[in-house]
């Protein structure tokens, strides 16, 4: 039987996803510790507009990535994706230990994996909405023993649900590490996306990250504050070198008022469809490779319920 995509809205066949950025956010509201408010993104008209700059772009599937502890909304999410008919793909889990509610600690592995199984199979935030990956982090440099007993609980929460999984490296780093808890849990690893791993510009970590079979996912692109795109062409290239163009996701993780146009910030949803694509095209990269990072990789990953 083919396996199918779950969005807020339900369960989709893989085909229907179409164009997808694979880690963004319509949604956030991080725990009061964190002061910069920039990082808040909780006016629905200004979110849902920025929505649908995405889909006038091309844009048909949107993966959020907002976890419990970041200000998840589930039915604000809903009724984006029902106000403009995108696929819109919602998580559970967590960030970094930072935002960790104080229930991470007392409760047992156990406990909250049944949590997170309750999101993917019944519904989150008391909505009907279900989650269609679930997420787990690191600090930088360092795995806090907070986040290994969270990987542990998504590892768990993916071997009961089949849920894929999403990984949060802190500056790309502790990719590799986190990928053995999960593999010493027993999940397979196709089944798992690194993130933020272009913040790590080693093409080497790359190659490491995909020969272990899981998909590599850039997410910085426009943000020159890190790198300029030169070297993101420079990385994917790599990718595709070395045949690993099939476990290869794209995304902005424009999750900054500053980032939006709607907030009043830029370079905004439109870009890597109208700018950052046709540069790829112009820069060698075949429309079909693009086809297979958009649109067949979010596909494989996502559809696994
Ligand atoms: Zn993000």
């Amino acid at each position: 039987m083919m396996k199918k995509i779950r969005t807020v809205l339900g369960d989709i066949l893989a085909e229907e996803l179409g164009f997808t950025y694979s880690h963004e956010h319509l949604w956030t509201n991080p725990p009061a510790n964190q002061k910069d408010r920039d990082l808040e993104l909780t006016d629905y008209e200004a979110s849902v507009s920025e929505l649908w700059r995405f889909k006038h772009a091309g844009g048909n599937a949107l993966v959020d990535a907002t976890t419990l502890d970041y200000g998840r909304n589930a039915s604000q999410l809903k009724r984006m994706s029902l106000e403009t008919n995108v696929h819109v793909i919602a998580t559970t889990g967590f960030n970094k230990y930072i935002y960790f509610p104080q229930w991470v600690n007392s409760l047992t592995i156990k406990e909250i994996t049944q949590k997170l199984v309750r999101d993917v199979t019944q519904g989150m935030d008391g909505t009907e909405a279900k989650a269609g990956f679930l997420k787990a982090g690191s600090w930088n440099q360092l795995i806090h023993p907070l986040e290994e007993k969270v990987t542990r609980a998504v590892a768990r929460a993916q071997l009961e649900t089949g849920a894929p999984i999403w990984l949060h490296t802190e500056a790309g780093t502790m990719g590799l590490e986190l990928l053995d808890i999960l593999a010493e849990e027993g999940v397979d690893l196709s089944k798992v996306a690194v993130g933020h791993s272009d913040r790590n510009a080693d093409p080497y970590y790359h190659l490491k990250l995909a020969e272990r079979g899981a998909f590599v996912q850039f997410d910085g692109t426009s943000k020159i504050k890190y790198y300029p795109d030169s070297t993101r062409v420079m990385l994917i290239k790599n990718m595709l070198e070395h045949d690993f163009g099939k476990q290869l996701l794209i995304s902005g993780d424009m999750g900054r008022k500053a980032y939006l146009h709607a907030y009043g910030g830029g370079p905004g949803f439109e870009y890597i469809l109208k700018k950052f694509i046709p540069r790829l095209l112009e820069e060698g990269i075949k429309k079909e490779e693009i086809d297979t990072i958009f649109i067949q990789n979010p596909a494989n990953w996502l559809a696994q319920f």
